[in-house]
């Protein structure tokens, strides 16, 4: 038997706050226990070994043979320390989640006996069956096997009794099949040319490396009300339900105080995360009820990526311990505010800079301006592509909706620094002289309290926003792997500072002087892309009407933002960095459409299956109830006033299931004609706008109406006052 309502919510009133028992008082105690990092390493390798395995880290020096297997050896020792009995490649395939395939160190020998092995070969390489992930067909299926191999830049850690080794996860004949890949390319790509161009302020620069810090959304549930709405399980968010009474107006959840259970299960889950090396920093409610946050200090971008995707798992697990349900969609309730992820960017030099901090020195200074123009223009020249790197059908929900930024990609920099841009386009005039060097001085250093004031007053209804120190992308969805937007973030700034290293080189060949080129180079930048730049209110109309008068796309659905992948423009600029090659971006973009396909096909189905048989036989029992009481009233004798309201509830009743039924029929006839399609990209938008877009607010519309007239106690699915309010 199903769970209903009346159960699972008997359950919820039972809970109590789980007891967390905590293995240290002291985070410092706890942290990176389980990390083979670097303390780890110190006291397991060979110093030879440990400075190969950092080399390989940092520039990505090969490790030879020998090395390998005294690093699976010693990797071997410090897990088993820790009662691991297997390992596995960790990797993160194109669906979304963590994957793992276990093997145990455990080898038979003969003569019966047996020991625990792990050598520098299985470190290094594994093939997993690839065959059960996605590939957009790149991969025949004849040919399955894919390989993992090892990323040296990421830690390997103890996580659920394994010895988790951090892995790309790539085909046959090389192409990327995961999330990494393109990412530690993209990573690299950046280091290159960051440092070619830091070269012109600062000698002693040998690398840059891209920062990280991602805030997370989430909602949490009861498991018993999570596991009564089929909806919520199968498709991670709600398809029906009437908002409450009380939703988020007013504005009570925010910052307030965490509730018990909730907090145990923070405390537990971080706990988990310490332990991992993740460094959780902040934790708070979130402005819709039972919403909440958390966010780490910022790290280099790959380790980053890996640790925001170990977390999702963490409190996936941790929170069955608390009979609790984490949520991680985008939009799991109507009416109140959607999930995201903030990622918060910038670029960090091997001597300590950060290069989106206004400098101290006006050589700094100008180091500042020039990455932070070439981010501006980045944005400006590939916002397509940063749209289509957040698509997804459930961040569809939320751009645009008034609550997240718009599907508009826009920057916001505040006010100082509009000014300071104002002046360089205008002061800097056509041509730059020596005596305009004066522009080089500019204090924003200074200014710090201006540029602070700007930031605590900040606008937060902007995409791509700088907020003092780095940029922080507010359109990623919560449950999306960060890497796909680091990816083209990435990608789209490393190419925009070669182009600017070509132009500025090219000017001082002609004999200008060095800041003279570098200047003048920035000028032509700020006037080519100031129209990405937008201070406004990215919530409003106006911003929609003006944004299409300076040509900036608007495009709201993920089949449609998705191209941005497959133009010219953007295969060219994937390929000339070395990030993907073409099969590989019509492949990602097969696949992304396919996603989205399953997604709007699963929920178009779980919606049918809960009007017929959850929605349609609770009204029609009410119903009948009340025909019931209408005759015996008539019976009774009573004048027809005695019971007209209940006969006009009788009639708004029929009305609404006739609604939902045939809209439910006509869904069903569409999708059946979308599922003929053969090309991706026209059943994606054939899903998009005939499936979802002509039915989904329809049904919902008449389902949520019957919600508030028929009997609560005939009501099966759990409703949003119990699932966001009981605790
Ligand atoms: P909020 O946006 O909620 O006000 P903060 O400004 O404190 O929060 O920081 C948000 C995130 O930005 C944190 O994860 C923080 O570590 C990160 N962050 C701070 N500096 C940088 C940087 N230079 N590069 C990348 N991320 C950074
Ligand atoms: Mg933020």
């Amino acid at each position: 038997m199903a769970i209903h309502r009346f159960r699972a919510l008997e359950e919820v009133l039972s809970r109590k706050p789980v007891d967390v028992k905590f293995q240290s008082e002291k985070v410092s105690e706890l942290f990176g226990a389980n990390v083979f990092g670097h303390d780890a390493m110190r006291e397991y390798l060979s110093k030879e070994a440990f400075e190969s395995v950092m080399n390989a880290g940092t520039t990505g020096t090969k490790i030879n043979r020998k090395i390998a297997d005294q690093v699976a050896n010693s990797m071997k020792a410090w897990a088993m320390k820790k009662g691991v009995t297997h390992y596995t490649h960790w990797f993160q395939p194109l669906t979304g989640t963590t994957a793992e395939k276990h093997d145990a160190f455990f080898t038979p020998l003969e003569n019966g006996r047996a020991m625990e092995t792990f050598g520098g070969e299985q470190l290094i390489q594994q093939e997993p069956d690839a065959s059960s992930f996605p590939s957009g067909g790149i991969r025949n299926t004849f040919e399955a096997r894919g390989y993992t191999a090892w990323d040296p830049s990421s830690p390997a850690f103890v996580y659920a009794h394994t010895l988790c080794i951090p892995t790309i996860f790539i085909s046959y004949t090389g192409e990327a099949l995961d999330f990494k890949t393109p990412l530690i390319k993209a990573l690299s790509a950046l280091d290159k040319i960051a440092t070619e161009v830091c070269q012109y302020f600062d000698k002693d620069i040998s690398k840059v490396t891209a920062t990280l810090g991602w805030e997370q959304e989430y909602f949490l549930v009861d498991t018993a009300l999570y596991n009564a709405r089929p909806d919520l399980n199968m498709t991670g968010r709600t398809l029906f339900g009437h908002s409450p009474a009380k939703g988020q107006q007013l504005e009570d959840h925010y910052f307030g105080a965490i509730p018990e259970r909730i907090y145990a299960f923070m405390r537990d889950f971080e706990q988990e995360s310490y332990k991992l090396g993740i460094p959780l920093r902040t934790r708070h409610n979130e402005v819709a009820p039972a919403q909440f946050e958390c966010a780490p200090i910022y790290e280099e971008t790959n380790l980053a990526v890996d640790h925001n995707t170990l977390l999702m798992d963490i409190m996936t697990r941790v929170a069955k311990r608390h009979d609790l349900k984490v949520l991680l969609h985008e939009k799991p309730f109507a009416g109140i505010n959607g999930s995201g992820k903030h990622n918060n960017w910038s670029m960090a030099t091997d001597t300590g800079v950060n290069l989106l901090a206004p400098g101290k020195t006006p050589k700094t200074n100008l180091m500042f301006l020039t990455f932070f123009v070439n981010t501006i223009k980045a944005v400006h020249d590939y916002s397509d592509l940063l749209r289509a790197s957040i698509a997804s059908a459930g961040n569809d929900h939320r751009l645009g909706a008034n609550e997240a930024p718009p599907a508009i990609i826009s920057a916001f920099i505040g006010k100082y620094l509009t000014t300071v841009l104002e002046q360089v386009e205008t002061r800097v005039g056509g041509k730059f002289d020596e005596q305009d060097e004066a522009m080089l001085k500019l204090d924003i250093h200074k200014s710090i309290p201006e540029l602070m004031l700007d930031n605590t007053d900040r606008n937060r209804t902007s995409p791509f926003a700088f907020t003092g120190n780095k940029f922080e992308f507010r359109a990623v969805g919560s449950s999306a792997n960060c890497a796909n937007n680091m990816t083209v973030l990435n990608t789209i700034v490393a190419e925009t500072l070669k182009t600017f290293k070509k132009d500025v080189d090219a000017l001082i060949d002609k004999g200008e002087k060095k800041e003279v080129a570098i200047m003048q180079i920035l000028q032509k930048y700020v006037v080519s892309s100031k129209k990405v730049l937008f201070e406004g209110d990215g919530y409003s109309e106006a911003w929609a009407n003006e944004a299409e008068k300076r040509g900036l796309p608007n495009v709201k659905t993920t089949p449609l933002a998705l191209d941005a992948y497959i133009t010219d423009k953007s295969k060219k600029l994937f390929e000339s960095n070395d990030i993907y090659s073409h099969s590989e971006l019509e492949a990602r973009h097969e696949i992304m459409l396919e996603d989205y396909v399953k997604k709007v096909q699963i929920e178009a189905r779980i919606m049918g299956e809960l009007a017929t048989t959850y929605i349609l036989p609770s009204a029609v029992k009410y119903q009948n109830v009340l025909i019931s009481n209408i005759k015996g009233l008539k019976e009774a004798g009573l004048k027809e006033s005695a019971y007209a309201n209940q006969l006009q509830l009788v009639e708004a009743i029929s009305n609404h299931i006739a609604i939902m039924s045939d809209g439910v029929e006509k869904m069903i006839e569409e999708r059946k004609k979308a599922n003929e399609l053969t090309n991706s990209r026209d059943k994606a938008i054939a899903y998009c706008e005939n499936v979802k877009g002509k039915y989904f607010d329809v049904i919902r519309y008449s389902v949520d109406k019957l919600e508030l007239m028929v009997d609560d106690a005939y009501w099966l699915l759990p409703k949003y006052r119990e699932i966001l309010f009981l605790r």
